[in-house]
């Protein structure tokens, strides 16, 4: 019998929650707190002084020596520096711990070596870390012992966003100021602000990891850069969702546990696709609580699986020819009062505003599709998006055929009274339909879908921050809901004018509207006809940032500046070269030192076999025959690698980080595919016994 562990006693253990704020705060500074995290504002330093005595207790009563400002630079992942609670010893050599409201509230980690693009010049290096007050301080215990986690914003001296979280929390308000527009036009004026709501699916593979300290691909690169295919695929789909294996199951409990003490609602885990493929899935909650946490279980799946004697592969695509992972970002909007603006809604009002918040969603997804496909790439997801497997790198909406119907009626008739799904037609206006949940739905290869109350954007990387894709959401919808304002607020006839609108936008937006196949060649061609974007890697994608459209959209909701553009744009042809090139070293590494000895070795044996058995007078022409096939491959691999090496030598003396970039992405990348062919079937043909690295089987099929 395994040991009964009380899930709601351990749920939220570690994090300072409102509950353990309000047994340690006096009522006025609960009171006080509290207001500011729902409605916004700034602490007193006085009651933020409270606040991190109160902190501080409860994290040393937990065993914490430390704290830190838990930050998400650019880097895309988390970022820490520890400070004690000692402070400076009295007279008589007592020392008391100690923390103060300014420490808690604002931070100077003096982090000059993130990446800024270019925003701070050394001189200036410092960067400012400031409480993000709506996202809980939580504790996390590692061999350094308990650390106090405050999650925290970080800016430059000037205000800077140096980070993926500032953007995001200045997103969210956007979207709620105009969101709220809409929705008091629709009579619901009590509600004061509208909160975007996350939910990230997070796959995730896992590999044993004695196997993967034998692979420097895995150690420095996150996925094999070589490797032949195993004999057995995910052909058979007896993965997907298949009974977990006991070890699997042991870690999957293991995480569980941890991530419930830090207060994220882990939910669902199941097999995924591919062998060794996993996921997981928590409750969605706000926006930037959602961002943090993901970070966290991120975290935890790397730490929990080295406990478990494994590594936790977070990478787009740790194996070709095997399916990589991505991370459903689940996202919708809701008001403080309960109305989830995604939902279609019970009422003839509610319905219609339903379809008024689809149609300027639709509006905003075609406008800036470029931008939404940039806020999913990133450099492993270059090996998914539109390589036959996940959501293509082409931006389309799935609504599903019930909702397509009714647009479609609304666009070609400007009435809509028909509802597919035979629901009652009881909107109260003859012109819309009452609209029944559609639970149907289930397109796998759209990279945008409606699924019933809310859109699950599925282009994601695994290895991702989610904040770039939830800040431009909010962003380009924050940007339709106020064109939409300005309109209907200024309607004689609200009635008229919001049907008006409605069909206004779907049918000058209808062409991002796609229901098919997203994986097939002919819609690549028919959505070339339509005039969609089709951005085929991350850093083609990297000037959609700094369109005059972009810089208009996200300057004019606050959300980032041109230069704070032009500094993330800087930071993504940078963050692309290096990996590229820590990949191409990786590879040149592991061929010279590794694969092409191993194969010489191999061909040793070959060549004295070949005489041994020439010499005892008995046919040699099977032995002779493999060993010129290894030979001449082997004469292809080298060739290759100096190609690479030449390649990276030049890439190495470009200095525009643009063209450096390119180059790694049209030459670097060519010659490292170059490289793997042969290496790739060298493997097929060399006996596995002298073969230097565990192989894709080894990898996938026996953790
Ligand atoms: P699926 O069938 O795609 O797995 P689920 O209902 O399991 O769908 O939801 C997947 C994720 O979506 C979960 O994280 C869930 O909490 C989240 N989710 C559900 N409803 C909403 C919503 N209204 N807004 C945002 N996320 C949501
Ligand atoms: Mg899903």
């Amino acid at each position: 019998m395994s040991e009964v562990v009380n899930i709601e006693e351990l749920f939220g253990s570690k994090v300072f929650t409102r509950a353990t704020m309000k047994e340690r705060l006096p009522k006025n500074v609960y009171k006080e707190v509290t207001r500011i995290m729902d409605q916004g504002g700034e602490l007193t330093l006085a009651t933020a002084d409270v606040v991190a005595k109160a902190m501080k207790d409860w994290a040393v009563e937990n065993g914490a020596t430390h704290y830190t400002h838990w930050f998400q630079p650019l880097t895309g992942i988390t970022a820490e520096k520890h400070d004690s609670f000692v402070s400076h010893p009295d007279e008589s050599g007592k020392m008391m711990m100690e923390f103060s409201g300014k420490e808690l509230i604002k931070g100077e980690p003096d982090a000059s070596s993130f990446p800024s693009g270019g925003l701070r010049a050394t001189f200036e290096a410092r960067g400012y870390t400031a409480w993000d007050i709506t996202s809980p301080a939580f504790l996390k215990e590692d061999a350094t012992g308990v650390i106090l986690c405050i999650p925290t914003a970080f800016c430059s001296y000037k205000g800077e966003a140096l980070d993926k979280k500032t953007p995001l929390l200045r997103s969210m308000e956007a979207v709620s100021e105009q969101a709220l527009r809409i929705v008091h036009l629709f009579g619901n004026t009590e509600a004061t602000k509208v909160v975007a709501s996350v939910g990230p699916e997070q796959e995730y593979f896992l590999v044993d990891r004695e196997k993967y300290l034998k692979r420097p691909d895995l150690i420095f690169a996150g996925r094999t850069l070589f490797g032949a295919p195993a004999p057995k695929g995910q052909e058979l789909e007896d993965h997907y969702f298949g009974t977990i294996r006991e070890r699997i199951g042991a870690y999957m409990k293991d995480l569980n546990l941890e991530l419930w003490k830090l207060g994220v609602t882990a939910k669902t885990q199941h097999n995924e696709v591919a062998p060794a493929q996993h996921e997981l899935a928590p409750i969605y909650e706000t926006a930037n609580i959602a961002v943090d946490h993901n970070q966290l279980v991120m975290e935890t799946m790397k730490k929990v699986a080295g406990r478990h004697g494994m590594t936790c592969l977070l990478h787009e695509k740790p194996f070709a020819g095997v399916n990589g992972s991505g991370k459903h970002n689940n996202w919708s909007l809701g008001t403080d009062n309960g109305v989830n603006l995604l939902d279609p809604g019970d009422t003839p009002n509610e319905n219609i505003q339903f379809l008024l918040v689809l149609a300027c969603i639709i509006k905003a997804v075609d406008v800036h599709a470029d931008l939404l496909r940039q806020s999913a790439s990133d450099v492993g997801n270059d090996h998914r998006l539109g390589a036959n497997e996940a959501p293509p790198a082409i931006i389309s909406i799935f609504l599903g055929e019930q909702l397509e119907d009714v647009v479609k009626q609304l666009v070609e008739t400007g009435e809509a009274s028909r509802c597919l799904e035979g629901g009652k037609l009881m909107t109260g206006v003859s012109t819309l339909p009452d609209l029944a949940k559609d639970a149907t739905d289930r397109n796998r290869t759209s990279p945008f879908a409606f699924t019933g109350n809310k859109f699950e954007f599925r282009m994601v990387g695994s290895s991702d921050s989610i904040a770039s894709p939830n800040t431009t959401l909010n962003a380009i919808v924050a940007e339709a809901f106020c064109e939409a304002a300005d309109i209907l607020e200024k309607a004689d006839d609200f009635d008229v004018a919001v049907h008006d609108l409605i069909k206004k936008y779907f049918t000058e937006h209808q062409r991002i509207i796609f229901n098919g196949n997203g994986y097939s060649d002919e819609w690549v061609a028919e959505a070339e006809r339509r005039g969609l974007p089709n951005i085929k890697s991350m850093i083609e994608a990297v000037d959609t940032l700094t369109t005059d459209k972009a810089v208009k959209l996200f300057e004019k909701f606050g959300i980032f500046t041109k230069a704070e553009l032009e500094s993330r744009e800087e930071v993504l042809y940078e963050t692309y070269a290096k990996t590229i090139n820590i990949e191409a070293l990786t590879m040149i590494d592991m061929a010279s030192k590794q694969i092409i000895p191993a194969v010489v070795k191999y061909t040793k044996g070959l060549a004295d076999t070949v005489i041994a058995v020439k010499e005892a007078g008995a046919d040699a022409s099977v032995q002779a025959d493999l060993l010129k096939e290894v030979s001449t491959k082997l004469t292809v691999m080298k060739t290759a690698l100096a190609k690479l090496e030449e390649a990276e030598e030049k890439a190495g003396a470009i200095e525009n980080v643009k063209d450096q970039a390119f180059f790694y992405k049209d030459v670097v990348r060519e010659a490292m595919a170059d490289l793997r062919t042969p290496a790739d079937e060298l493997e097929m043909i060399v006996d596995k016994k002298v073969w230097p690295i565990p192989t894709y089987g080894d990898l996938i099929f026996e953790v």
